[in-house]
């Protein structure tokens, strides 16, 4: 595949660089006696590797390093799932050699640090939830609501409740919420979402009986908004006999000001690769504790870290606990980010996240509604969702113009997700942009909506200016090309 872009020093794979004799190191002079050499059969007479100098080495991997958009080169407005702010002082915290180092075999008496940190953490996601107690051994958000729905299953269970068999999950829902319910050995059925893209009273009426086991609720939803019915959402359920699962996944429209748990959720995951900084990608490690009511509280995922009355900190696990989740303690270096972000914010930092998130999605929200269709036109939370049917309906799709975003050197928002909006653009600032980068952006869509009257070709053929254009995706994922071949 040829490469564009030889300024980044990339144009030229690096084997077509090869000069015969050109060489990056010098090896030191042999001082030791040399060693006969292994049978002829074993030796390969020719091994092509390029013969270039250092410079050119270390500019051409620079140059690759630099290909790909990052939250550290661009604005990265990815919505539901968008690499947040990462401070680089939380890297620095979990490189400390008391935490990089430390293996999870030891005993607790010499990890008594570490199982502080944990238990600190624990009480403050627990704050932060509004809920009874936290485990922290889940790996990713998925796996935050395996466990948590399994929670569930266990409480049905050991109240002799089998035949509740059924979990209700909204039409607009993340595809890991049915994933999760149905592994867990669940029926999954859809909850219809109303006009106003709340869920469906009515339809939530017809499902609440005996044998629902409990509904999975994103909040604020994937179409950004806050379900304003989402009390009587919890009363029904409960009344019904059923559970709640909130998807906390992205919780910095509400952090320091509304509680899951206050507003009726049993149980819920957080995301801390999305909310609490740690950089999120190329499916790097992440964690996605998870945090239940009193209800749920004996059946909490293990390991779980308990201060005795003396003051030392051990692992236990829930007296009813659905068992281990992962190898050992989840994600430690993960759990260190998350705790100095949340440590370095202090409360009113951590409050002003959600502000300045809806704030900035609202402003977005605001200064395009005009150009591009707003399916839900309501105050929106940490992320705003348009429809690009308007462009469709003139000749260019959500993709094309998700494409040219990326010339004007913009990650392009989240596309055709959730499934209820057609050609959805789902657009997150994050709370952490200034509004400088974001007059930049909403300069863009309006520029590119213009495009559109003028030269639509220009659009429907972007992007013009990245290494390479359109790919595809599936085949690139699924069969990466990754040799040089001659
Ligand atoms: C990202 C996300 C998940 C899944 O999290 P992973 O860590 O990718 O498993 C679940 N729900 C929502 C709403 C999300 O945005």
């Amino acid at each position: 595949m040829a490469i564009k872009g030889g300024n980044r020093n990339t144009a030229k794979l690096l084997m077509e660089r090869s000069v015969p004799g050109r060489m990056g190191s010098v090896l030191p002079g042999l001082d030791v006696p040399p060693h006969p050499l292994p049978a002829a059969a074993l030796l390969r007479d020719d091994l092509p590797l390029p013969e270039v100098s250092e410079p050119e080495v270390v500019q051409y991997f620079t140059g690759l390093s630099q290909l790909n958009y990052s939250i550290d080169t661009h604005f990265y407005p990815l919505g539901s799932c968008t690499m947040k702010y990462n401070p680089k002082i939380n890297d620095e915290v979990s490189f400390l050699p008391g935490f990089a180092g430390i293996h999870p075999l030891q005993p607790a008496e010499v990890s008594q640090g570490a199982l502080e940190l944990l238990y600190r953490l624990q009480e403050f996601l627990r704050e932060i939830t509004g809920m009874a107690g936290t485990s922290l051994a889940t790996l990713a958000g998925a796996h935050g609501e395996l466990a948590g729905v399994l929670m569930m299953r266990a409480y049905h269970q050991a109240r002799g409740d089998t035949a509740r068999r059924k979990m209700a999950i909204p039409d607009s829902a993340h595809g890991t919420n049915p994933a999760s319910a149905a592994m867990a050995g669940f029926e999954v059925v859809t909850l219809r979402s109303d006009a106003s893209g709340n869920v469906d009273l009515n339809a939530l009426h017809e499902l609440a009986g005996p044998d629902l086991a409990g509904v999975m609720i994103t909040l604020p939803s994937t179409l950004g908004l806050f379900d304003t019915q989402i009390v009587e959402v919890c009363r029904v359920v409960h009344q019904a006999g059923g559970l709640v699962y909130g998807d906390g996944a992205n919780m910095n429209a509400l952090v320091g000001r509304a509680k899951l748990g206050h507003l009726g959720f049993d149980v819920v995951h957080l995301n801390l690769h999305k909310t609490f900084s740690t950089p999120h990608g190329g499916g790097g490690p992440g964690a996605g504790p998870v945090c239940c009511g009193e209800t749920l509280l004996p059946y909490l995922a293990a390991p779980v870290v308990v201060q005795d009355s003396d003051g030392t900190y051990r692992l236990t696990a829930p007296e009813h606990s659905i068992g281990k989740v992962s190898g050992f303690h989840g994600n430690f270096g993960v759990l260190v980010r998350a705790y100095t972000y949340i440590r370095t914010l202090g409360e009113a930092g951590i409050r002003a996240i959600s502000g300045n998130a809806v704030l900035n999605a609202n402003y977005i929200l605001e200064k395009l509604k005009d150009i591009y269709h707003l399916p839900y036109d309501r105050r929106c939370m940490h992320e705003v969702v348009f429809s690009a049917d308007w462009h469709k309906a003139r000749g260019v799709s959500g993709l094309e113009i998700a494409k040219r975003l990326l010339d004007y050197g913009f990650y392009a928002p989240t596309m055709y997700f959730p499934l209820i909006v057609p050609e959805a653009l789902m657009i997150e600032p994050t709370e952490s942009e200034t509004r400088e980068t974001l007059d930049a952006f909403i300069q863009a869509l309006r520029d590119i909506d213009r495009e559109i009257a003028d030269n639509p070709e220009q659009v429907r053929q972007a992007p013009h200016t990245t290494p390479v254009t359109r790919l595809d995706e599936a085949r690139a994922a699924r069969q990466p090309d990754l040799r040089w071949r001659p």
